[in-house]
């Protein structure tokens, strides 16, 4: 990595924002932190910082309220940290503009993945750069081709019907990034569509069904559970 990319970590639990620190710091990111919310946000403004990870329960204030002032005005990647029993606030979060998220207790792997992910997609503008130059978006053996509308598997072409097809490829342009289902329904079928997701859910269930080797265990569509869908990212 030439350019070292800064990172600032909001995270009152000093041993996790150590650790978070020590993993990136391994990896070549510099890395600065903040404990409230208050400091996260001048820190922001004078350090400017590449990517934000941000603990939603801070001291001072919620980290919903910081992540609500920084996209009035920025958008700098952010990528949330929050506890499991808290998936609704994860889905705020994400509908509210966050990148993606992470789930205490994470490990290194799933950490630099998430940070990975939200630092290339700002980078790529709306992370389809690729996708604009070859017409294709591709992870292990699926392909999805933009300009013919297919997507193939192991070579073959999967005989998908327009909506899998819409849902597959939208999860394409933004692969490795958690979607959640408000923002996938309101993206397929209008901001007016109705927030159940039953219709989604069988679109995926046979979506999985067509190009999943085995789909109760996935390699490429992920269910993030409660929250929404993730498409396996490619190298
Ligand atoms: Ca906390």
């Amino acid at each position: 990595m030439n350019i070292r990319e800064k990172v600032l970590i909001i995270e009152d639990e000093k041993s996790i924002a150590q650790f978070i620190a020590a993993v990136l710091d391994g990896q070549g990111y510099e890395t600065i932190q903040a404990r409230t919310g208050q400091e996260g946000l001048s820190m922001i403004s004078s350090h400017c910082p590449d990517l934000v990870i941000l603990d939603l329960g801070l001291p001072d204030m919620d980290g919903l309220d910081i992540l609500r002032q920084l996209r009035s005005w920025s958008s700098l990647p952010v990528v949330v940290v929050s506890a499991r029993s808290h998936e609704r606030d994860k889905v705020t979060a994400l509908d509210q503009g966050a990148d993606d998220y992470l789930t205490k207790p994470f490990g290194t792997g799933e950490l630099l993945a998430r940070v990975r992910t939200a630092i290339r997609h700002t980078r790529t503008t709306s992370g389809n750069d690729e996708i604009a130059q070859r017409g294709t978006y591709s992870v292990g053996e699926l392909v999805i081709d933009y300009n013919k509308h297919q997507v193939l598997v192991r070579g073959e072409n999967v005989k998908l019907t327009l909506s899998e097809f819409r849902i597959v490829a939208l999860l394409g342009k933004h692969a490795g990034k958690v979607l959640t289902y408000d923002a996938i329904i309101k993206e397929l079928w209008g901001p007016r569509a109705g927030s159940g997701n039953q219709i989604l859910r069988v679109n995926m269930a046979n979506i999985r069904r067509k190009i999943e080797r085995n789909p109760a265990e996935p390699e490429y569509l992920f269910t993030e559970v409660g929250v929404g869908y993730r498409l396996a990212e490619g190298e």
